[in-house]
């Protein structure tokens, strides 16, 4: 079957038009070794039968990114019969640039000027027959959205796959091009395809070309020695870009002629922008934008409207949408609403599989196996989901719309200081929700390494699930200790989580994940109304992959550890009483780890709870208060046996509780008196929760983002940062003087790393 690939700049209409053309015959995989995805179909319209190739969104095809290499070994390597360019024509300069460089490649090309229902409603027209003179390949309008022309476009393109094409480039009045000509003379020489192609990436001294063919390196490297413009400090690749946009303005755009006001008057675009990026105003909104965004998915008093309906109304009261649409003091947000419609679907679904069993006389432990294991584990994992959809909905949104292009823009200074681009700003924030998503949109980022970086610190910012833990050990800090207050305890604990995220940064920015920050060079498409198909796309091409994982990696993860917290060593079901489990013993074998941190051997009899609970925690961070309770049960019957010494009223409120506190509080303080834990203990016990290896549904995704063979780093990453971040707050906050050792010790760490880099900088200079 031939054929046909769909090449052009990121946001161009490519996956738009793909739909149209291949409809229900779509099948999406993934490019061997990377997570872009590989959108295939087939177009049936034709005598015979086509197969299109969605190709990543690419500006150039030079070797930077993931998507850039993708997209030139396919066109290069497997030949597809005909490349059809998708333009942007709102936006035809820039998009164009791409274009001069397919150009050079030996394949049939046709253009497709997309968006040009836009174009005309502007009032602009383009001088198609002009472009197609031009350019040299055939040039189709259409519009992918409203599926106009898109016959046409086929027809041209099937036409042109039957005739072979050579490369042509628009850099033969530049000052480099005998050299072009030589050095495609040479690859001529070595048989190789697409020479031009080629030869003008090797005088760009472009990586991959350099690695391929070092021989043929002397010839620029000759000319350049005698090479007297100076113009971009003699650097051919600026050289060469610069002389590409310049034809596409002398020579291309020209075709494009505006209505005659439009000229002087700002488009719609423009203006927009002229307060959304403003200097002053841009970063201000881009905060409210988001905290809409948050609250509408998180928020249990939307919009503040709690004083007035404190109360639920009568004629609610008792309803089944009583706990869906209230929560004490407030009404609920949408995210919350379907969070506790799923939740009720759940618990119906658990509870009636209960009944079920003990209908049935199950055994104990096949029910326990059932209902916490199995489902358990499943629901803990999909309870996320309606708030990661809407998230990702509302993102979705600000991304197809174009706004999110403007974020990374505005943000994208600040975030140079720390060796991060400013789309990193967006994964971390989101990460405050949940990671799995923050994890999902890192896809943005270009650079393998910043990206690996981005993704590890990203669990560093508390999520959602995360909360109950903070509050209900401030609340038993306050609560036992009198000390401090729980808010600002919970505050301080998302500073220390930030801190860690950016100290870590900038670390592995200069050390492991080292590498420049890709330019940034991104155009600003035009603002566009966001389609319903398209988000429905972009939204489960991001859910799918998570989706996957719950039903895979983490169901069979959340049953190892069912096992384990449930059985003793002589295969024996223990029934509640957890702390014989293999999970108790394993517990107590690790628990001497954590000394250093302050809840290891230091603590009396129960101590190995905490370890626990860790463990536990990695089902889903909900888990470590649940565990907290499981314990507390525990804990009575050793208290009436005498073995361990409780105070009565805890004893007696352990009692009152049919099952977990809503807030976590009793059992915190229970497991205080139990263990005899301080409370620095206490907040390295949080730090460490919140810095360590995320929920299984995180490292799941972690796995799928991640570049190959980078997990296991990012585990090690993991612990060794929540342990030694722990260490530091514990010390600090028992012995306020260690910051005298710790804060000196880093500055330096931080000097030796600094001279290092400049070392190897500059024996790196010296070899070039
Ligand atoms: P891709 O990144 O190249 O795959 O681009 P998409 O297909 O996701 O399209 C980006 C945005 O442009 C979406 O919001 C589309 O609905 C919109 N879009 C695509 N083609 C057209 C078109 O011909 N006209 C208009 N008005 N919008 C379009
Ligand atoms: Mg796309």
């Amino acid at each position: 079957m031939k054929r046909f690939a769909l090449a052009g700049n990121p946001n161009c209409g490519k996956t738009t038009l793909f739909n149209s053309l291949t409809g229900s015959t779509a099948h999406v995989g993934n490019w061997p070794g990377v997570t872009v995805d590989k959108k295939e179909g087939v177009y049936k319209k034709l005598k015979e039968p086509l197969e299109i190739i969605d190709l990543p969104g690419i500006y150039s095809l030079s070797p930077y990114t993931p998507e850039e290499v993708i997209s030139r070994n396919y066109i290069l390597e497997e030949k597809p019969s005909c490349v059809i360019n998708i333009v942007d024509a709102t936006n035809l300069e820039r998009n164009l640039y791409l274009t001069t460089q397919l150009l050079e490649i030996d394949v049939p090309i046709v253009i497709a000027l997309n968006m040009m229902d836009v174009v005309k409603k502007n009032g602009n027209s383009i001088d198609v027959s002009a472009l197609e003179k031009k350019i040299g390949v055939p040039v189709v309008e259409i519009s992918a959205l409203k599926e106009e022309h898109l016959d046409e476009l086929m027809n041209k393109a099937y036409e042109a796959s039957l005739i072979s094409r050579k490369g042509k480039t628009v850099l033969m009045d530049s000052a480099l091009k005998h050299l072009i000509q030589d050095v495609e003379i040479a690859f001529k020489g070595k048989n190789i395809d697409h020479p031009l192609f080629h030869a003008i990436k090797l005088v760009e001294k472009d990586e991959l070309e350099i690695q391929d063919h070092p021989d043929l390196l002397p010839i620029v490297e000759d000319f350049k020695a005698t090479f007297k413009d100076d113009t971009f400090g003699g650097d051919f690749e600026a050289i060469i870009a610069d002389r590409r946009y310049q034809y596409i303005a002398k020579n291309f755009s020209p075709a494009l002629s505006k209505k005659e006001t439009s000229k002087e008057k700002l488009t719609r675009s423009d203006k927009i922008d002229k307060v959304l990026t403003n200097k002053w105003l841009g970063i201000p909104i881009f905060l409210i934008i988001l905290l809409v965004v948050f609250h509408l998915t998180f928020s249990e008093n939307l919009f503040f409207l709690g004083f007035l309906f404190s109360d639920v109304p009568p004629s609610f009261a008792d309803s089944p949408f009583e706990g869906l649409l209230w929560t004490s003091g407030g009404i609920n947000s949408p995210g919350v609403i379907l969070f506790n419609l799923l939740e009720s679907i759940t618990t119906l679904i658990s509870d009636g599989v209960s009944d079920l069993l003990t209908l049935w006389n199950a055994e104990a432990w096949v029910s326990s196996f059932i209902v916490d294991g199995v489902l358990g584990g499943l629901f803990a994992v999909l309870s996320f989901l309606p708030q990661i959809l809407l998230l990702f909905l509302f993102f979705s949104i600000l991304e197809d719309s174009g706004y999110m292009a403007r974020v990374a823009f505005i943000l994208d200074r600040i975030f140079r200081r720390f060796g991060l681009s400013g789309r990193a700003f967006m994964p971390m924030i989101m990460g405050f929700g949940c990671s799995v998503p923050a994890m999902i949109n890192t896809r943005t980022l270009a650079d393998d390494k910043e990206r690996t970086a981005t993704i590890r610190v990203i669990p560093f910012f508390s999520c959602g699930a995360k909360l109950p833990i903070l509050t209900a050990i401030a609340g038993g800090i306050v609560e036992h200790f009198h000390i401090g207050n729980a808010d600002f305890i919970t505050f301080a604990m998302y500073i220390i989580g930030m801190l860690t995220a950016i100290i870590s940064v900038i670390i592995m920015r200069n050390t492991s994940m080292k590498g420049d920050v890709p330019p940034f060079i991104m155009e600003l498409p035009s603002y566009h109304i966001p389609q319903g198909k398209a988000l429905m796309v972009h939204l489960w091409d991001k859910l799918k992959h998570f989706i996957k994982k719950a039903f895979t990696i983490i169901l069979a993860s959340t049953i190892v550890i069912w096992f384990l917290s449930n059985f003793a060593w002589n295969w024996s079901y223990v029934d509640g009483a957890m702390d014989e489990s293999i999970l108790a013993s394993l517990g107590k074998f690790i628990q001497p780890i954590f000394t250093p941190l302050g809840f290891g051997v230091q603590l009396a009899s129960f101590g190995w709870v905490f370890a626990v609970a860790a463990v536990t925690g990695l089902i889903a961070k909900e888990n470590v208060i649940a565990t907290f309770y499981t314990l507390a049960i525990c804990i009575i019957s050793h208290a009436e046996a005498g073995t361990l010494v409780i105070s009565p009223e805890v004893i007696d409120q352990i009692r009152a509780l049919s099952e977990a506190s809503d807030d976590g509080i009793i059992e915190t303080v229970a497991m205080i008196e139990a263990t005899g834990i301080t409370w620095p203990s206490l907040i390295s016990f949080i730090t460490f929760n919140m810095t360590t290896i995320p929920c299984f549904a995180a490292v799941a995704t972690a796995k799928a983002e991640l570049p190959k063979k980078k997990l296991g780093s990012t585990i090690v990453f993991w612990l060794v940062t929540s342990y030694i971040t722990s260490c530091i707050v514990y010390l600090v906050l028992s012995f306020w003087w260690t910051i005298f050792i710790i804060l000196p010790l880093f500055i330096i760490c931080g000097v030796v790393i600094h001279f290092i880099n400049k070392y190897l900088d500059q024996k790196k200079a010296l070899q070039n």
